[in-house]
């Protein structure tokens, strides 16, 4: 239910205007798929994935012989559902410790986000423990201290200015004496200094890999739905720098733009694994391709 109130927004920008067009037509034709198209494209799908969907409905129209509009929705709906479906949603923490670094552009849910989660796997009986790696910031390491007494979970932070690497450290020194499941680690996210940031991250990896050779790592990067088709260029960056295992899509809540989730799942082939549907503790959902088409579409 908090799904589909989420995606309200973007349900309307999508579902209720291919309602209408569908309802308005009396056949399928060029046409019909022409305003498809428009509207799938301007409800931030991206033109590549849109030609796909596109292409792919012609011909299932055409091989299962469809000759009603209103057959084209549950069509388009399993599309987006098959799209939405492939890799794998679930996190990999099998390992004690294990590691999960978030890495993303300020701004967009980063410490939101990893409140979240510290919330959720504390509440899957885990013990879980946060590394302020956003030394860049003072607000940032205040932030996190913040959620982490919300969520009920420690903290290892340093001062203002200092390396990341050496909290990162630190906290991986602490999880294996003190038997944390979990260690979350923050990370800057200005992109002013890409350059820097990148080789910053880098470092990062390059210590957890040292200190915890046989451990699963997870580096979800956050990305805000809001900023549409600029959501889907960070992916591209981050992918490349550092490797991304997976996404937590935020605010997906209050936008009509959620159709970006399909275009970056699409095109880069990144499993969406977490979304964001709100700014309090418990509004961050495991990711579900089928829950979602059905909010989408109901
Ligand atoms: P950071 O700079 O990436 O760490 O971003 P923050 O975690 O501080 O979040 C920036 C703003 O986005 C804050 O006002 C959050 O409350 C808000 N925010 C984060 N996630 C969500 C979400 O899923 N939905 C909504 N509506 N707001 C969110």
């Amino acid at each position: 239910e908090k799904l589909k109130n989420g995606l309200k927004k973007t349900r309307e920008s999508i579902t209720q205007r291919i309602d209408q067009l569908l309802v308005s037509m009396g056949k399928i034709d060029e046409e019909l798929f022409e305003e498809l198209e428009e509207i799938l494209i301007t409800s931030d799908v991206g033109v590549e994935t849109t030609l796909k969907i596109i292409d792919d409905l012609k011909l299932r129209v055409k091989s299962e012989k469809v000759t009603d509009p209103r057959q084209v929705k549950n069509l388009l709906k399993e599309e987006i559902t098959s799209i939405l479906s492939s890799g794998d949603t679930g996190l990999h923490l099998n390992t004690k410790p294990s590691v999960i670094v978030v890495v993303g552009v300020n701004g967009v849910g980063k410490t939101t986000s990893i409140g979240k989660m510290c919330h959720m796997l504390k509440m899957q009986g885990k013990k879980v423990l946060v590394a302020a790696g956003d030394t860049f910031r003072a607000a940032a390491i205040d932030q996190l201290e913040i959620w982490a007494k919300r969520a009920g979970v420690d903290i290892i932070k340093h001062a203002e200015g200092s390396d990341p690497s050496a909290v990162i450290f630190d906290a991986i020194q602490a999880a294996k004496a003190r038997g944390y499941d979990v260690v979350i680690c923050d990370t800057a996210g200005r992109l002013h200094t890409k350059k820097n940031l990148m080789e910053e991250l880098k470092k990062v990896f390059r210590i957890i890999s040292r200190e915890l050779p046989d451990a699963d790592i997870e580096t979800l990067l956050v990305l805000d739905a809001t900023t549409g088709q600029n959501a889907v260029s960070q992916a591209r960056t981050f992918a490349e720098a550092t490797g991304v295992t997976g996404l937590i899509l935020t605010k997906l809540d209050g936008t009509a733009k959620g159709g970006i989730i399909v275009s970056i799942k699409s095109e880069l082939d990144i499993p969406v694994k977490f979304i964001g549907v709100g700014e309090k503790i418990d509004d961050l959902q495991p990711f579900d391709a089928a829950s979602f088409a059905e909010a989408l579409f109901s």
